[in-house]
């Protein structure tokens, strides 16, 4: 059987008495991506910045790439977890050009880092810019930046938090096209949050849904589409376009 690159389970975390990530698993397959789609509240950035590791559940473990990396005794910090992670607010390095923003992360000779950033950015068709300032680059452009420095590490598991909703409508659609090019081209695996039903349908190979805390259904984005557990389920689907 393949080792998920990501498993959680049953993890839980209490915020002032209220249980707002309630008993969630969910695994993530190399090369696969994985929505956690709900909506606005029901506890999705909560439950990535657990894996993250920037935040401790109350109950339950994370195993990486079949590594315990965090239970309720036990936890590996965020930089030793091999995770890459892009956030609508994808914050590069404004000091630091396009280059030295996707080595961040990187060790190694200066060769072989300057090989991967080179690899990246002809990837993400940037190397034009490889000299330029965040500042000199669109927003498009930034976020395709801040994905080739979020992968440079080869993490082994991504996690995007709503990492497209900064975006105009216009750019968006290419954007997530594009960005999901680049993460089947390297075989990420990823865990994408959102509350846009549109964007759990264009990218996951698996959805999990969430609401109020708990998954509520799981599985192939048309599965999920057409046979909605509830009428929840169905209203939250419904103004898909
Ligand atoms: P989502 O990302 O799905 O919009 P969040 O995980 O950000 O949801 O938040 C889930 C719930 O937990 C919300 O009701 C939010 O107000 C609450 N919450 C998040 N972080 C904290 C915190 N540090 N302290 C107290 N409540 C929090
Ligand atoms: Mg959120």
């Amino acid at each position: 059987m393949t080792t998920p690159r990501l498993e959680i389970r049953n993890i839980s975390r209490i915020f002032e008495g209220r249980r707002v990530v309630d008993d969630v698993s969910l695994s993530v397959l190399p090369g696969q991506v994985t929505c956690l789609l709900g909506p606005s509240g029901c506890g999705k950035s909560t439950t990535l910045r657990i894996i993250a590791g920037v935040d401790m559940q109350d109950a339950g473990e994370i195993h990486i790439d079949g590594r315990l990396v965090c239970d309720t005794l036990y936890r590996v910090p965020p930089e030793r977890r091999s995770v890459g992670l892009m956030f609508q607010d994808f914050a590069l390095f404004p000091h630091l050009t396009v280059a030295q923003n996707v080595a961040f992360g990187l060790s190694g000779s200066k060769l072989a880092k300057r090989t991967r950033v080179e690899e990246l950015l002809h990837r993400v068709d940037l190397v034009r810019h490889i000299d330029d300032y965040p500042h000199q680059l669109s927003g498009g452009e930034q976020q395709r930046v801040a994905l080739a420095r979020a992968l440079a590490p080869r993490p082994k598991i991504m996690l995007m938090d709503e990492p497209f909703s900064g975006l105009d409508n216009r750019l968006r659609d290419e954007i997530r096209d594009e960005t999901l090019g680049v993460l089947k081209d390297e075989g990420a695996a990823v865990l994408l949050v959102t509350h846009e039903p549109d964007e759990a349908m264009r990218m996951a190979d698996e959805i999990a849904l969430m609401r109020a805390g708990r998954i509520v259904q799981q599985g192939a984005p048309y599965n999920v589409y057409n046979a909605p557990v509830d009428r929840d389920a169905a209203a939250f689907f419904s103004d898909i376009n």
